[in-house]
């Protein structure tokens, strides 16, 4: 247990500033006075970068990589770009997990009730499972050292490694004996998503997961080729618990996913390496709605449950996953009773919703 966890908080840009703010308050209002919690704000983001040139600030950087743990919003804005051609905001993103090496993206996706599903006949816990995505190499990892001959010919390398597949397997099957939603046809299961029959990459990929399954007999495998998996998230999500994948797949994938349980608003992220944690919501600033006061914090406010979560158990601090635990109870009664933003076919406020979380916490503190 440590006296001060120290909280480096970055808004962002879009809506990042409204729901990152309205997390801040969930934490605050669970932890109540004494909180063991410390925020500090740093900047980052496209907005910044037009302000004074840089969008990803050295100070920030530091501070992320020294901080107990990364808040952040969202980042860039479309057309706002450095002079390589580069998104000025995502650098942010990038940057925290390529080196502080965030190999393992967590994204639950839930369908809680009282939120619109795009699927028919499907109810709360029908949809509870986690896509984990492999964070640090896989086709992504190409980022900038792609070539393009001539204007012709444009190439990027899908690259995975044996240790990179193995601890990101590993995850997975941990995972799944932590979380994941409940046992599926009485089983708990890791399925590993890929495209085998396609790519070398691939094969290697599954070929490893399977070394690796062996460690763990208590968990079920399978595996699934990802065109035939972007089919089962609609047509079966409940026969999952913990999908893994390569980083451009479950990138891909996670966005389906979110759609059937309410759309990226519903969509919490984690990003975790062996020593830090960057939490985020999965989706972009839209900033389609910036400013109105509509966008929906639920994403935002889970993703600082499972930094919670995550602090609480790095640290051996019951105090932070009971904390957790309760932003998920109030955040699932409020979703039941109706406290529905604009994307969930709802009225409420960003602030309407921000108010009623912290209420009923403060309330049963
Ligand atoms: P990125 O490139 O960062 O992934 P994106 O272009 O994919 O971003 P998002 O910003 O993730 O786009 O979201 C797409 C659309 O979904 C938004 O334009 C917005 O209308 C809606 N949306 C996303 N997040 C929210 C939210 N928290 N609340 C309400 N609507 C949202
Ligand atoms: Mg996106």
């Amino acid at each position: 247990m440590k006296p001060v966890y120290e909280i480096a908080v970055v808004h962002g840009d879009g809506i990042g500033p409204e729901v990152c703010a309205a997390a801040v308050q969930v934490v605050k209002a669970a932890l109540g006075p004494g909180s063991p919690l410390h925020f500090s704000e740093y900047p980052a983001g496209a907005e910044h970068f037009l302000k004074t040139g840089q969008s990803f600030p050295e100070p920030t950087f530091q501070a992320c990589r020294e901080a107990d743990a990364i808040l952040h919003g969202a980042g860039g804005l479309p057309g706002v770009i450095h002079p390589d051609g580069t998104e000025a905001g995502l650098d942010f993103t990038l940057r925290l997990r390529f080196e502080l090496d965030l190999y393992a993206n967590i994204r639950p996706v839930r369908l809680f009730e009282g939120v619109p599903s795009p699927l028919s006949g499907v109810k709360a816990g029908d949809i509870d499972y986690i896509i984990l995505r492999e964070n640090s190499e896989g086709l992504y990892a190409a980022r900038g050292s792609g070539a393009l001959l001539r204007g012709e010919v444009a190439v990027d390398t899908l690259v995975q490694t044996r240790s990179g597949i193995e601890r990101i397997a590993r995850k997975a099957f941990e995972l799944a004996r932590q979380s994941g939603g409940a046992p599926r046809d009485g089983v708990r299961r890791v399925t590993c998503c890929d495209k085998a029959n396609v790519l070398r990459s691939y094969a290697f990929f599954r070929s490893v997961f399977d070394e690796v399954a062996k460690d763990y007999p208590d968990i079920a495998t399978e595996h699934a080729l990802v065109d035939a998996m972007a089919m089962y998230l609609v047509v079966k999500p409940g026969h999952f618990n913990v999908i893994v994948s390569e980083n451009m797949f479950g990138d891909i994938l996670s966005d389906l996913a979110a759609a059937t349980v309410g759309g990226m608003g519903m969509a919490p992220s984690a990003e975790i390496g062996a020593a830090n944690g960057f939490f985020q919501a999965a989706h972009g600033s839209a900033p389609d709605i910036a400013g109105k006061g509509i966008a929906n914090p639920y994403g935002t406010i889970l993703s600082a449950a499972s930094m919670l979560d995550w602090l609480g158990h790095k640290h051996g601090d019951e105090r932070l996953n009971q904390a957790a635990a309760r932003i998920r109870r109030v955040t699932e009664d409020c979703l039941a009773n109706g406290l529905l933003s604009t994307d969930l076919k709802g009225r409420a406020s960003t602030s309407e919703i921000t108010r009623s979380v912290c209420d009923r916490l403060t309330a049963g503190r």
